[in-house]
């Protein structure tokens, strides 16, 4: 959702970024390495830094997804926003969260007005994952505490006017306890700072030493003692922002527009770089879950902890293509893409490190997938509709061979499943494309194969031919390749893996004619049809047409068929969850009950961790479904959302079925476990209507000839307009 008030925050942070004679896109990393007090300042005076905290204390009243909006702005340009970069992000919401009215009071309007920066003193020498194992000591005296302790790769402290110190105040077995947060002024006394130099020779890394230094005891954060249950939930802040995503963005849109005259260029770059941007969309939809989640005052730890894992990975993959692009060592300092992909090279070894190294992410997942005996997995994402079709499917037998399964049609067909998202006044059963995605995800989930999609797909086709149809007879599609109209209007083409065309009373295909595509409807017992059966991979029905000059009707134009295609890619994607949902499941309980070394797999923390990073892709593509289910209802939409929702979902289908299978080990791959059930079907479907690789390639050919002001555009749901014509697109 873009409102208006977000598209006068990205006009406004446009015009300080080119107020300020900043060059865009010169710099990777910069929200770390482009340190600039004075480009600070210019935000600070057109109110874009401290949005998200009360305007009596120098905020905006502002929302996070408003934050959100600002900073992706920001890091697209590779602004140098490092200055009050952990201020603005965790360190000011935690005050404005636990700190007194004082401390309030005193350092929240200095945030917003860039004259208080912060450095954030939490790793040690000793202490870097294990941060609970911090030794900077904070010993009471009087009002004050007694600072001392020596804090390690604390960014800029030679530069914040305060630290963020995490501290020990009290003793006890468990070092989670007696752990404090404090706000320490820098020019205190006893405060010293020694520069250490990164790889690339820059320095932004110091070590900070604590020196006996008075903290007044207002400058707590929170509750003395309770630090290490706040601080876990301000890394939801710290993990859970676009710059774990963006670092590498300014060589992405390089990338793009480096490329973009030349939209025929070297198709394995043209379909990385469709990855890329499909990926980032998905990226981008999680990042605004996690700021929509804090602006519910929640601290979402678990979806940040995924985010910034697949985020950090995006950042070096960018690197990556374009290291592939460049072909060559690239120079420091070099114009073009060549610099920027030097420093991209040498600052993405720091992304999968700095605010919580991917293990301790990967571990924190595991731990909420796989949790102890008498705790709970955190629930599922489920709809109304969704949790009535499981009722319904929970516990239902299935058949082996999905033709065969006689039982199921009059089932679904009697509960009006395959009229869901067709208007009652159509012969549907009501709803949405939303309702329908949940049903499918479900039949999916529960390994149950029909022509539920296909029958409501042509319902809605009908219906919004203004017709009626009926949902108890199944139907079916083949709108991937398209067939000819003969001067006659009678129909002519071959049509392979059509899903349930043995079945289906209805057939609606794709006509190409002299004057753009257009939708026609088939009745499969018309003279001239030929259907053969076929099966995919999951043995489902997909068969076979031959059309030889049959009588059609056009019940559909150009934006029919691109709306029809849309919505088939929304579904298909719908599926994928399901069967990725029941993949992932069966590995869930798999490793939990399955015991080596005499321990459960589960215990192994090599195994946990392949259940989050397949908790982490099922994520995605959740979001990537619920995005493009969103974009379906969009009249504005021009369908790269659904294309970059294949993208990623099939992404999703190719891990999680790979990774179920190393975990479910020899017994994954027979017959007799239900786990093929889920990863043939995902197998089948990643490549159906279009392979993975060819909708990159389309995307990645629409992005080079729109060129990046508009892939940014959709990224962030500004217009909806990417500019350029595919088969998806309405109009
Ligand atoms: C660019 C950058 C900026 C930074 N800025 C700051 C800053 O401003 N302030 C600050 O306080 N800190 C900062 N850090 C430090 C950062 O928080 C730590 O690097 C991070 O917490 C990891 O600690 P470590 O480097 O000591 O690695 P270690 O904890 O020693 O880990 C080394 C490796 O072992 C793995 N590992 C560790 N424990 C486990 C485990 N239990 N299971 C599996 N694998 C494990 C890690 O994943 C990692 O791969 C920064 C780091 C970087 C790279």
């Amino acid at each position: 959702v873009t409102t208006d008030a977000h598209r006068a925050l990205r006009r406004r942070v446009r015009d300080v970024v080119a107020a300020s004679g900043m060059t865009p896109f010169a710099l990777c990393d910069a929200w770390m390495r482009g340190h600039d007090p004075a480009f600070t300042a210019r935000l600070a005076e057109a109110g874009l830094v401290g949005l998200s905290w009360p305007a009596e204390l120098g905020g905006r009243d502002a929302t996070h997804t408003d934050r959100l909006v600002v900073t992706e702005e920001l890091l697209r340009v590779g602004a140098p926003v490092a200055a009050h970069w952990i201020a603005d992000r965790q360190i000011g919401p935690a005050i404005m969260r636990l700190g007194s009215d004082r401390l309030q009071r005193e350092i929240l309007p200095g945030i917003a007005s860039g004259e208080v920066t912060f450095c954030l003193g939490m790793s040690e020498p000793e202490s870097g994952s294990d941060l609970a194992k911090v030794r900077t000591r904070a010993v009471a005296d009087g009002d004050t505490f007694r600072l001392t302790g020596r804090k390690i790769w604390t960014s800029h402290a030679h530069r914040a006017s305060h630290a963020y110190v995490l501290a020990r105040t009290g003793g006890g077995d468990d070092p989670h306890e007696g752990l404090t947060e404090l706000v320490v002024d820098m020019s205190s006394e006893g405060v010293s700072v020694r520069p250490i130099r990164d790889l690339a020779g820059e320095h932004h890394f110091n070590e900070t030493v604590f020196d006996d230094v008075v903290v007044p005891a207002h400058h707590v954060i929170g509750t003395v003692g309770g630090g290490w249950a706040q601080v876990t939930e301000q890394l939801a802040f710290e993990r859970g922002g676009m710059e774990r995503v963006l670092s590498t963005y300014p060589l992405l849109a390089r990338l793009i527009d480096d490329e973009g005259g030349d939209a025929t260029g070297d198709p394995a770059d043209t379909a990385a770089i469709g990855e890329l941007v499909a990926r980032l969309h998905t990226l981008r939809a999680m990042a605004f879950g996690v700021a929509s989640a804090m602006a519910a005052g929640e601290a979402p730890v678990r979806q940040a902890a995924m985010l910034k894992h697949l985020g950090t990975t995006f950042e070096g993959d960018v690197v990556e293509a374009a290291r592939d692009r460049f072909g060559g060592s690239p120079a420091p300092g070099a114009a073009g893409l060549e610099g920027l992909l030097a420093g991209g090279i040498v600052s993405t070894p720091g992304s999968t490190l700095r605010g919580g190294a991917t293990e301790v992410l990967l571990s924190i997942i595991g731990k909420a997938e796989l949790p102890p005996a008498g705790r709970s997995r955190p629930a599922d994402p489920r709809g109304d509709v969704r949790s009535l079709a499981d009722d319904v499917l929970a516990g239902r037998d299935r058949q082996d061979d999905p033709a065969a399964d006689d039982t199921l049609w009059p089932l679904v067909a009697g509960l009006g499943w395959p009229g869901v998202g067709v208007p009652e006044s159509a012969g549907g059963s009501g709803g949405d494309i939303a309702d329908l995605a949940e049903i499918v995800t479900s039949l999916a989930a529960h390994g149950h194969a029909a022509p539920v999609a296909e029958t409501a797909l042509v319902g809605r086709a009908l219906a919004a031919a203004g017709r009626t149809s009926d949902p108890t007879a199944p139907a079916t599609l083949a709108v991937d390749e398209p067939c000819r109209a003969g001067p006659d209007g009678r129909i002519t083409g071959r049509l392979g893996g059509v899903p349930w065309a043995r079945s289906a009373a209805h057939l609606l295909v794709r006509v190409d004619g002299p004057s753009g595509p257009s939708l026609a409807l088939v009745a499969t017992a018309a003279e001239g049809v030929t259907r053969t059966p076929g099966a995919n991979l999951a043995g489902e029905p997909r068969d076979a047409v031959v059309l030889d000059g049959v009588i059609a009707e056009t019940v559909g134009d150009a934006d029919a068929v691109a709306r029809v295609r849309r919505e088939l890619a929304v579904l298909q994607c719908a599926a994928i969850v399901g069967a990725a949902e029941s993949a992932v499941a069966s590995a869930r309980e798999h490793v939990r009950v399955r015991e080596q070394f005499g321990r459960p797999l589960a215990a192994f923390q090599a195994v946990a961790h392949t259940v989050a990073r397949m908790a982490a892709d099922l994520q995605a593509a959740r979001t990537a479904v619920a995005d493009a289910v969103a974009a379906a209802g969009d009249e504005t939409d021009d369908g790269h959302r659904a294309v970059a929702a294949r993208v990623v979902t099939a992404r999703t289908a190719t891990a999680v079925a790979r990774q179920a299978h190393q975990l479910l080990g020899a017994m994954g791959i027979t017959h007799e476990h239900d786990l093929h059930v889920s990863t043939l079907r995902l197998w089948s479907w990643r490549d159906e209507h279009g392979s993975a690789r060819s909708l990159a390639r389309e995307l990645g050919r629409a992005a080079l000839a729109a060129g990046e002001p508009a892939v940014w555009d959709w990224i962030t749901h500004d217009t909806d307009r990417l500019g350029t014509t595919t088969a998806w697109r309405a109009s």
